[in-house]
């Protein structure tokens, strides 16, 4: 990245830089990792970053798209990625985006409540279609992850419970606008610990032997997304252990003959190769401490606001001593603040910042308020040709 800071010194601040070499390096990863397990499929969770020139180039990788809406099933269509490739999951899909999936031809619907199941086969019905669907169950399996990304615990609002999962399966089997495919999970986000991922594994094991009994087998299992990745050390652990990830799947999970595993990985994709690039624009010194405020705020990035997250934040311009400061940005809100204490080169008016790993769940998470303009994404390619 510091080959480029005479590129970004042209453009406006904040803007996302997108390290579009590290994206690929992560990618080849990716396929080279899942490849070497039979039937494994891997698709791309749009929501974490659905910037045009991102998505194409993990469509070219090959992946699927994992998408939670219907602007992301647009958006993925638009990146050419094809329908047979998209699923599309979401606890309240509305008629609109339900109807888009079945003009699509979309690979699948993964449906969390009986209610949806309904409203899909009505809707399928009246386009004489048939919706394939997967029925994503609430594995009751905790993620060692922060509370506000854990999804799999039977206290959360996502998907189906457990012990209703073969009445679902049965009562679909009834309807002649739905097809069942296959079983859909996911526990949570930014999970590191792999016990985390073959206690799912254990709990998918437990649910196919009961669905044996009912002489069920789906040609589909889902397993979600959810790899983390190291934020605090973007450049000694670029590319997340997506052998680990996949070994522990590969070991763990008892597949039926001709099944498929899909995995649906977000963060572990787009995370490491995005930084949020913003300028010091004052040092202020407080009564009890130092203040850089950057021209970068909670509106271009939201993760330490919202989840109290962690970015490792560096001074491009300077290497002079370090010393500590609270970067805040220019948002009117208390919660406006990247790091409290951060050590940082010291910096001065109009040095550049980068916020590290800042690909997943940042730009995409932009909102204008304030009337803020939204930041511009610049892949390394954009850069090189200013
Ligand atoms: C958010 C989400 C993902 C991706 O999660 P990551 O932690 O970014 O890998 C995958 N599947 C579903 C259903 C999701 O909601």
């Amino acid at each position: 990245m510091h080959n480029l800071i005479g590129q970004f010194e042209k453009v406006r601040t904040p803007f996302y830089y997108y390290d579009t070499e590290l994206l690929r390096t992560t990618l080849r990863a990716i396929n080279e990792e899942s490849s070497k397990h039979e039937g494994f499929k891997v698709h791309y969770a749009v929501k974490a970053n659905a910037n045009p020139k991102l998505l194409t180039i993990i469509r070219e990788a090959g992946l699927g798209a994992d998408c939670v809406s219907g602007g992301e099933i647009e958006a993925a269509s638009k990146a050419g990625f094809p329908s047979e490739g998209i699923v599309y999951a979401g606890v309240g899909k509305s008629d609109w985006e339900i109807n888009l999936g079945l003009d699509k031809d979309i690979f699948c619907f993964n449906v969390e409540s009986l209610a949806e199941l309904d409203v899909i086969n009505q809707l399928a019905a009246a386009k004489d279609k048939v919706a394939r669907v997967a029925f994503r169950i609430n594995p009751n399996v905790g993620a060692h992850t922060h509370a506000n990304i854990t999804t799999g615990l039977a206290e959360n609002k996502f998907g189906i419970a457990m012990e209703d999962m073969v009445d679902v399966i049965e009562k679909a089997a009834t309807m002649s606008n739905v097809k069942f495919v296959g079983l859909h999970f996911h526990i949570g986000s930014q999970i590191l610990d792999m016990g985390d991922f073959k206690a799912l594994c254990n709990r998918i094991n437990e649910l196919q032997d009961q669905l044996e009994i009912h002489h069920i087998i789906p040609e589909n299992i889902n397993v979600g997304g959810g790899l983390g990745v190291d934020y605090e050390h973007p450049d000694r652990v670029p590319v997340p252990d997506f052998k680990s990830y996949f070994d522990t799947y590969a070991r763990h999970l008892k597949l039926r003959p001709g099944q498929t595993l899909h995995f649906e990985l977000g963060r572990a994709v787009v995370c490491q190769c995005g930084s949020l690039i913003t300028r010091t624009l004052y040092v202020k010194q407080g009564s009890v401490k130092k203040f850089a405020i950057v021209d970068a705020g909670m509106t271009d990035l939201i993760r330490p606001a919202l989840y109290q997250a962690y970015h490792k934040i560096e001074n491009l311009s300077s290497e002079s001593p370090v010393e500590e400061y609270d970067v805040v940005g220019p948002i009117c809100e208390s919660s406006d603040v990247f790091g409290k204490q951060v050590p940082l080169n010291a910096t001065k008016r109009g040095d550049l910042i980068a916020m590290r790993s800042a690909g997943a769940y940042g730009e995409i998470m932009a909102s204008q308020y304030n009337c803020r303009p939204l930041p511009v994404g610049y892949t390394t390619e954009d850069m090189r040709a200013l």
